[in-house]
């Protein structure tokens, strides 16, 4: 029986940038994106028939989760040569954060099938599938940083950031992706955070650097429409953090140290206000590219 468990890495951005509205109604970004030791667990086990397990009650236990839609993709794809298969997904990253928890644990089913059926795929060649789901995908695929342009499905690897340390903030409510860009007035923008400050930070290594140019266009928009992520980033501030930052089109919000120590300082201090609150830090390409075990036939 083939047989797998995957970790499914979530992800921050460190900086988002929104350039312009694309005639097909997309909105093209340059975003360095950047995976983080916050995951789900995911075990693939050959079955009868497609099923899921799940421990989160918030999203959907049928062919509508995203790893059900890899699941059967693949299958599509690779007909005769993907069995039918049992997926249990223990989801620890929260849903509709802005943290790519569905597109991971699709990317993650997608890497999890190609290693156990022997289907050799390159990972250009998973990126160019996953991005048939959805846009956050093929960064899921690869990683741990990179930059995603387009709509975000085109991804460029980038250097390896230096190891930050992160604490979590996510809200007890989604934010709808669709109605932050919809509520987004490009041309009104004034300051665009610099994504090639960024870069060069990665480049050089400069956890500094990296910190200093940490930026996402997006918030005005989110806080806009759910004015209590602004006050949980105005919180975090004055909590002592310098780094501050919504991910993706939120609600999360994180703040970022260079140093763990400084982090776990932070995380006690804030758990008073937030008890939610989460303490993870980002990944090395090493840990990524240890994320699938496959247990082969059992
Ligand atoms: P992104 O950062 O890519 O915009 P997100 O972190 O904001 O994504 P998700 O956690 O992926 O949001 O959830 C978005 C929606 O996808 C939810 O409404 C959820 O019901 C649905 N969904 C489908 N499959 C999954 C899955 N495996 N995990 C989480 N959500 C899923």
């Amino acid at each position: 029986m083939l047989q797998a468990k995957i970790t499914a890495y979530a992800k921050i951005n460190l900086v988002l940038d929104v350039l312009r509205k694309r005639e097909d109604g997309y909105h093209e970004v340059a975003m360095v994106m950047q995976a983080v030791d916050l995951h789900d667990t995911i075990h693939l086990k050959e079955a009868e028939r497609n099923w899921i397990t799940t421990n989160n009650r918030h999203i959907p236990m049928n062919m509508n989760n995203l790893a059900m839609r890899a699941v059967t993709l693949m299958q599509r794809e690779f007909s005769g040569q993907v069995p039918k298969l049992e997926v249990t997904l223990e989801k620890q990253i929260p849903v509709a954060a802005g943290m790519a928890g569905g597109s991971t644990d699709c990317a993650a089913v997608m890497l999890g099938i190609n290693q156990i059926c022997n289907l050799g795929l390159t990972q250009k060649e998973l990126e160019y599938l996953a991005s048939q789901l959805g846009s956050d995908i093929p960064f899921c695929i690869g990683g741990p940083t990179a930059l995603a342009t387009g709509r975000g499905e085109l991804i460029e690897p980038l250097p390896e950031c230096p190891e930050l340390h992160l604490v979590l903030v996510k809200p007890p409510f989604g934010v709808s992706t669709p109605k932050v860009y919809g509520n987004l007035r490009i041309h009104e923008v004034a300051e665009h955070p610099d994504v090639q400050q960024c870069i060069d930070g990665l480049k050089a290594g400069d956890k500094a650097q990296v910190l200093n140019a940490m930026g996402n266009v997006l918030e005005r928009s989110t806080f806009e429409l759910q004015p209590k992520v602004e006050q949980i980033k105005n919180g975090m501030l004055a909590c002592g953090a310098e780094h501050v930052l919504m991910s993706g089109s939120g609600p999360t919000v994180f703040a970022a140290f260079a140093e763990q120590s400084q982090a776990e300082q932070y995380y006690n201090k804030l758990r008073r206000q937030y008890p939610g609150a989460v303490l993870t830090r980002t990944i090395s390409k090493k840990q990524l590219d240890e994320r699938v075990e496959n247990y082969g036939r059992k």
